[in-house]
């Protein structure tokens, strides 16, 4: 079995964020990581390859929408696969620069590739492997939600993590949730071209109303809603 000062369970921003200020500490320490590749969601499947394919969608939007009288442009390409792959590269390439090298820089933290499974209180398995700390980081993200949607499971859908690979674009597409990372994909994938339709139960979009307002301040930074939409509730 070994021992380490600490232990933390999810190679993510966050995961990442506490390894490194234990090495700076000198501490001993092992970081579990299991599931999505190093880095966890921002880089692999969130704030990275969102804002790419956001940015892109952007500048095809004002490239048609910009408003300006006596200046026309005109799109003479879009080739949806390309800048998914481009995104895609993109993700390879902060994936070894911000968490692959950073991490071999840290002499003090062991990389543990496996799932965490605690035996007790002062020890987790990891893939047969034992290891013990008085103290643990679990930091282990989150996963998509899919709703208790009748028949959802056999028409199929995309959760964010295929949303982002679609090499291409419907021709329509529904989003469940108006959230920021809903209205996200809404807006991206409206600029690419699809007709979106957003179904949210509650009676607001983007600004979860309710939460503390650390967390409001969070989702009104999200909550970029296209300009011109259409609202029915039900
Ligand atoms: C589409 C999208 C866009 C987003 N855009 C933004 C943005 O613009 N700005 C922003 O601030 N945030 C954004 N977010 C949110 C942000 O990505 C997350 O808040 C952040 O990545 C969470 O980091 P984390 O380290 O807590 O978890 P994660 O990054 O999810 O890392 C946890 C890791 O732990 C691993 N793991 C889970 N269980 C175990 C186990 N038992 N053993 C070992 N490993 C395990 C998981 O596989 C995962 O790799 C976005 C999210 C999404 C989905």
């Amino acid at each position: 079995m070994s021992h380490y000062d600490l232990i933390v369970i999810g190679g993510g921003a966050g995961g990442f964020g506490a390894a490194i200020k234990a090495n700076d500490l000198g501490a001993k320490t092992a970081l579990v990581h299991a599931g999505l590749p190093l880095g966890g969601t921002c880089v692999n499947v969130g704030c990275v390859p969102s804002k790419t394919l956001l940015h892109a969608a952007e500048v095809l939007h004002t490239a048609t929408h910009h408003g300006i009288p006596g200046l026309e442009l005109a799109v003479t390409r879009l080739d949806v696969a390309a800048i998914v792959r481009d995104e895609l590269a993109l993700v390879q390439q902060l994936r070894e620069e911000k968490y692959a090298a950073v991490l071999r820089e840290l002499e003090h933290v062991t990389l543990i590739e496996g799932p965490a499974r605690f035996a007790d209180a002062h020890t987790i398995d990891v893939g047969g492997e034992t290891l013990s700390s008085d103290r643990f980081v679990i930091a282990t993200g989150s996963t998509a939600t899919v709703p208790p949607v009748a028949g959802l499971q056999d028409v199929g859908f995309l959760t964010h993590i295929e949303a982002l690979r679609q090499e291409r674009m419907p021709a329509s597409l529904v989003v469940i949730g108006a959230g920021p990372v809903g209205l996200e994909f809404s807006q991206l994938y409206a600029r690419f071209g699809a007709r979106v339709t957003v179904l949210q139960r509650g009676s607001s979009i983007g600004l979860r109303c309710g939460g503390d307002s650390a967390r409001g301040r969070e989702d009104a930074e999200y909550g970029d809603a296209s300009p011109g939409q259409r609202t029915r509730h039900g």
